[in-house]
């Protein structure tokens, strides 16, 4: 049997109605931004492997730190016990993320990264007395696939199975441009209708949506709004951490810091599963009790695990080199020359771009649904010529390793020429 006829035998995939989906494409090698599939056909992974992977496939820094920490300690549990990777990460982050942050929570992914986030947001009302048990989020938001973070994505169809069985969220509009006052109006308003504990978004940028983009000064005004209500912010920087809007953080941009930052993917370049959730020492205060009952309980088997911190280490350092900054700049300059290129095409509504992040909206005849005919028509044709790219209903984005060269940048814009001239 090939891989693929053993796959389709043995595995259930993700986001994968498996009666009507290609057979998947085993990959068996990755370096760079090339990955190779078990007949050695070459692919440029124009999207780092889902956000995750700034710092190339098979990147051997991150891999010989992870060796060493493998063979000096693998794991142990952080429930009474400490080590110093983990301390390392803590330090690392507090130096790097806005000022107000102070403490550092480990888990696994990005879901239960923004599950720890709003649970620490209902809770630190709780411990007060305080009867405050709704989350306000945006339209059309991703923060995961856990029941909390389900509860706060609006991307209908990943949760219509659930409805009915959620926590409290109400959704505003996302202020981009044009629909800022909108936005602040209807914060205004379900903050006066509401208990409202927390306010989670996305950053500049709405990665799953299809790379939305807003500007800073809407989302300061709207962080402004929840401080005067003493409503906490919490920034899901799973996606944008980490150098893909140019900064380390998307909230580098914004004047406002959050409560609480929701951090994973890139945090260990691709390497290791691993999710930290920040917070600020007044959030910290608020479970900081002689009262056992007011303590966050909350855990996972693998919090803080060595091995990841490690990768997180490494990562952090590739982040900061010269030549990686170097990298995410010339990455940034050569999206825009192409969006300035693009965004003239009769087939092309609109264009933008953000650090490394790159998406153009593609005319169609109908209604585009998320994974329509359009998206499957523009991700076979991506596939077929050695690009991977994922395209969102019209909407395709390119967000590469910032290692990506020149030559395979170029590829990728002159695929996607192609395609819009194709559909
Ligand atoms: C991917 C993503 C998540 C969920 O992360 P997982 O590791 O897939 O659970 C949460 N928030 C944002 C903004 C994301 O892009």
């Amino acid at each position: 049997m090939t891989l693929t006829e053993k796959d389709s035998q043995y595995l259930w995939h993700p986001y994968t109605q498996h009666k009507t989906a290609q057979t998947p494409i085993a990959i068996s090698k990755g370096e760079g931004a090339l990955l190779w599939d078990e007949n050695g056909k070459e692919y440029i992974d124009a999207i780092a492997s889902w956000w995750v992977n700034p710092f190339g496939h098979s990147n051997r820094f991150i891999a010989d730190a992870i060796y060493k920490q493998l063979t000096t300690l693998e794991h142990v549990l952080f429930g009474g016990f400490t080590h110093e990777p983990a301390i390392k990460v803590a330090e690392k982050l507090i130096e790097i993320l806005p000022k107000n942050q102070q403490k550092i929570f480990f888990s696994d992914n990005g879901s239960t990264a923004v599950e720890v986030a709003i649970k620490v947001a209902l809770q630190f009302f709780f411990n007060k007395n305080e009867k405050r048990t709704t989350i306000i989020a945006f339209e059309n938001a991703f923060h995961g696939d856990t029941f909390a973070a389900m509860a706060a994505s609006g991307i209908s169809f990943y949760t219509q199975a659930f409805q009915g069985m959620f926590i409290d969220v109400v959704r505003i509009p996302v202020p981009v441009k044009g629909q800022e006052q909108e936005s602040y109006d209807a914060l205004k308003d379900v903050i006066q209708k509401y208990n409202c504990a927390g306010f989670i978004f996305e950053p500049l940028v709405q990665g799953a949506a299809g790379m939305v983009m807003y500007e800073p000064e809407a989302l300061a005004k709207l962080m402004q709004i929840c401080k005067e209500h003493n409503v906490l912010t919490i920034a899901d920087e799973v996606m944008t951490g980490f150098g893909k809007t140019g900064k380390t953080f998307a909230m580098d941009y914004v004047t406002e810091v959050p409560d609480m930052i929701c951090l994973s993917k890139a945090l260990t370049g691709g390497t290791i599963p691993m999710a930290i959730t920040t917070f600020t020492q007044e959030v910290f205060d608020a479970f900081y009790d002689d009262d056992i009952n007011k303590a966050l309980f909350h855990g996972h088997t693998f919090t803080a695990n060595p091995t990841g911190c490690a990768a997180a280490l490494a990562s952090i350092d590739l982040l900061h080199t010269e030549e990686m900054q170097a990298n995410i700049e010339r990455i940034h300059k050569s999206h825009l020359d192409f969006q300035k290129k693009i965004e003239k095409h009769s087939k092309v509504i609109t264009a933008r771009t953000l650090g490394v992040i790159f998406a153009v909206e593609i005319k169609s005849e109908s209604e585009e649904s998320y994974y329509g005919s359009m998206r499957t028509k523009l991700y076979n044709f991506f596939i077929d010529k050695g690009v991977v790219l994922r395209p969102v209903g019209n909407i395709v984005y390119i967000l590469p390793p910032y290692v990506m060269s020149d030559e395979q940048l170029q590829k990728v814009y002159k695929t996607i020429e192609d395609a819009i001239e194709m559909v």
